[in-house]
């Protein structure tokens, strides 16, 4: 909200019977709490995580030394390199991915229809460094994926880069100072520094329904495109499947965005759906080159801390974005900032932001009454929950696929598909025979899975100590990047840090900072960098003394990734992101950088 906009709103809402509201969500919330498990795509399942986009490339093993290994080459792992190489003179660093390329998410996810849900302009990373403008408002997964490309030739990271390489082990070498990184081609690589960027969500995950190994269709992962089956590309032209019954589980922000796709390729498509997502405008729209031409150096940091501040509730001159982020944000925000009142009574508060939460649920629940004309359907479409209980989705052609006559919602009611067979899938009772089988069913999240069985590998630090016994209950970190007893290692990720949708700003911070340490040990002319006993303490009392503000409300949340499946309190406290926001996560890195005395860390 812009603060001409937060100056005119007066406090009126219009009569809103909260009680029914909650009795609906709450009706909503409890007919999904059976049946919730997921399989891994691993072990007999793993073919479904396996690589279908490059070809595997025998290579000899390699035993050599540099300075820093940077696991994962997706955004983090490329602005730790992009930061690195522009603050220190470190020359050799080491991009290692499982992936064929860099890329991270954009090169997994080339499904059809494939785009960036936050705004490319403040999305993609290093624009004006790249000399780079987005084609559109909303880039799609290739422009982003060939933007990852430019910036890796640009900051010369693919020399070291070992591609098709998973990390089996980060050993410290107390004597020698140096890491020991094992990887599955049987390297041995000596490192001085290691930085971790494995990402929130890489491992996918399949319902774990039973007679999952039944099914005698083809069946794949989103995130696993098979376009030799399919045909066609990420922008669509699935020729292939024009006499085939296409299935899918899941309606999350994946399906939003590939429905319309397979709805005009397939001869039939038919979506299982357990919770329907909010579907908010898009409005996306080419770049304008007069736009593009009057803007001033330093734009793409200045509209990104626009935009963090403005879904963070915090007013500003102007809103620069001016999308269905920032708007939502406004609309929920108008009703708890009234003028002049920042404060208050925090129950009026909270009854305040119900209110405004329901009536923007009510605008996107006569959005699918403005479009999809089957009332039937439409109601199936329509979410009961919180605004933010889930990932908002965004998008101008999602809704209208419901009326094509090609495709069956099938609503399960809340429970889910019960089970698989050879043929097809049952749901509601009643098989529905499939051809092909899409897995739209998300990945295994940073909250809920430890760090160690997601990376795949565990990390030795001093003495032995393994990081998969000291975060055994929870991770203990300063600022979310250093551990005590694990030495020039940085981790990336949203646990004990900043949590804020554009994902790709936070990393663009957090690798600030990262390469802030780094240089400030290359400068002092010390070797070793550590997060000290004390440093990690004060952080971890600061984590978990804001830890529970959101526990109401996830409580109260239809179950899903946010809230752990529905048992939210069954989250370890310590795997919170920082509950002070991500605007005040960003400041204190900031304030700590500024301060210039290393505070929390140990220097050797
Ligand atoms: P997701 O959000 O985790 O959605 C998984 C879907 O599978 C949910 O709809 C879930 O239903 C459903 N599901 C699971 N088991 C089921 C069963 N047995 N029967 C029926 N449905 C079942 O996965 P996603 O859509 O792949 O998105 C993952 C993340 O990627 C999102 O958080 C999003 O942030 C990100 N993403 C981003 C973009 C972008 O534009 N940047 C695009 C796509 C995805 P419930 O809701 O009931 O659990």
């Amino acid at each position: 909200m812009t603060r001409a906009e937060s100056d005119d709103r007066s406090a009126q809402a219009p009569t809103i019977d909260l009680d029914a509201v909650r009795e609906k969500y709450r009706q909503e919330r409890d007919k999904r709490t059976a049946g919730r498990t997921y399989q891994s795509a691993r072990g007999d399942f793993g073919r479904y995580a396996k690589d279908p986009y490059t070809e595997w490339q025998e290579r000899e093993p390699l035993t050599d030394e540099v300075d820093v290994a940077v696991v994962g080459a997706g955004i983090g792992g490329l602005l730790t390199g992009a930061r690195l190489r522009e603050e220190t003179g470190l020359e050799r660093i080491r991009l290692i991915d499982e992936a064929g390329d860099v890329g991270g998410t954009w090169y997994w996810n080339r499904f059809p229809g494939v785009r960036c849900d936050v705004e490319s302009y403040i999305y993609m990373p290093l624009l004006e460094e790249t000399g780079t403008i987005p084609t559109e408002k909303y880039s799609t997964g290739p422009e982003i994926f060939a933007h990852l490309q430019r910036i890796a030739r640009k900051y010369d990271l693919y020399r070291d880069a070992l591609f098709q390489t998973a990390v089996t082990e980060l050993r410290w070498d107390e004597a020698a100072g140096k890491w020991l990184v094992s990887t599955d081609r049987g390297d041995l690589i000596r490192a001085r520094y290691v930085a971790m960027s494995i990402g929130l969500m890489h491992r996918p995950k399949l319902p774990g329904l039973p007679g999952l190994e039944t099914f005698a269709g083809h069946s794949f992962h989103t995130s696993r495109w098979d376009f030799d089956y399919t045909g066609g590309d990420s922008t669509g032209g699935l020729t292939k499947l024009k006499d085939k019954t296409v299935g899918v589980i899941g309606t999350g922000s994946t399906t939003i965005q590939l429905a319309p796709h397979l709805a005009e390729w397939a001869e039939r498509l038919v979506l299982f759906q357990r919770t329907p997502a909010t579907v908010d405008v898009r409005g996306n729209r080419p770049t304008q080159a007069d736009w593009a031409d009057s803007l001033e150096p330093g734009w793409q940091q200045r509209r990104m801390e626009n935009f963090h501040a403005l879904t963070s509730g915090i007013p500003q001159d102007e809103d620069l974005v001016q999308d269905r982020w920032t708007q939502t944000t406004a609309q929920l925000a108008a009703a708890i900032l009234p003028t002049g009142d920042t404060g208050g009574d925090p129950k009026e508060r909270a009854l305040a932001a119900e209110r405004a939460d329901f009536l923007k649920m009510e605008e996107l629940r006569a959005r699918i009454d403005s479009v999809v004309t089957d009332p039937a359907t439409a109601a199936a479409l329509k979410p009961y929950y919180r605004v933010y209980c889930k990932r908002p989705c965004f998008h101008d052609g999602y809704l209208q696929t419901f009326n094509r006559p090609n495709v069956t919602l099938v609503d399960t009611q809340g429970q889910g598909v019960e089970r698989l067979t050879p043929a097809g899938v049952v749901a509601n009772g009643r098989e529905y025979p499939v051809d092909c089988l899409v897995f739209a069913t998300g990945y295994e999240h940073e909250f809920a899975v430890p760090y160690t069985d997601r990376a795949g590998y565990d990390i030795v630090g001093r003495g032995g100590v393994k990081l998969s016994e000291k975060w055994a209950d929870g991770a203990h970190t300063l600022h979310g990047l250093q551990v005590n007893g694990f030495p020039n290692c940085f981790i990336l990720s949203k646990v004990q840090a900043g949590r804020h949708v554009n994902i790709a700003y936070m990393l663009g911070e957090q690798t600030r900072h990262l390469a802030h340490i780094v240089k400030s040990v290359e400068e002092r002319g010390h070797r070793v960098v550590e997060a000290s006993e004390t440093g990690e303490k004060e952080w971890v009392e600061e984590i978990l003394r804001l830890a529970t503000n959101a526990l109401d409300f996830l409580e109260n949340c239809t179950p899903g990734l946010y809230n752990n499946e529905g048992d939210p309190s069954g989250l370890p406290l310590l795997n919170s992101s920082y509950g002070g926001g991500s605007v005040e996560f960003v400041n204190i890195l900031r304030r700590w950088r500024e301060a210039g005395d290393l505070a929390g860390l140990e220097l050797r």
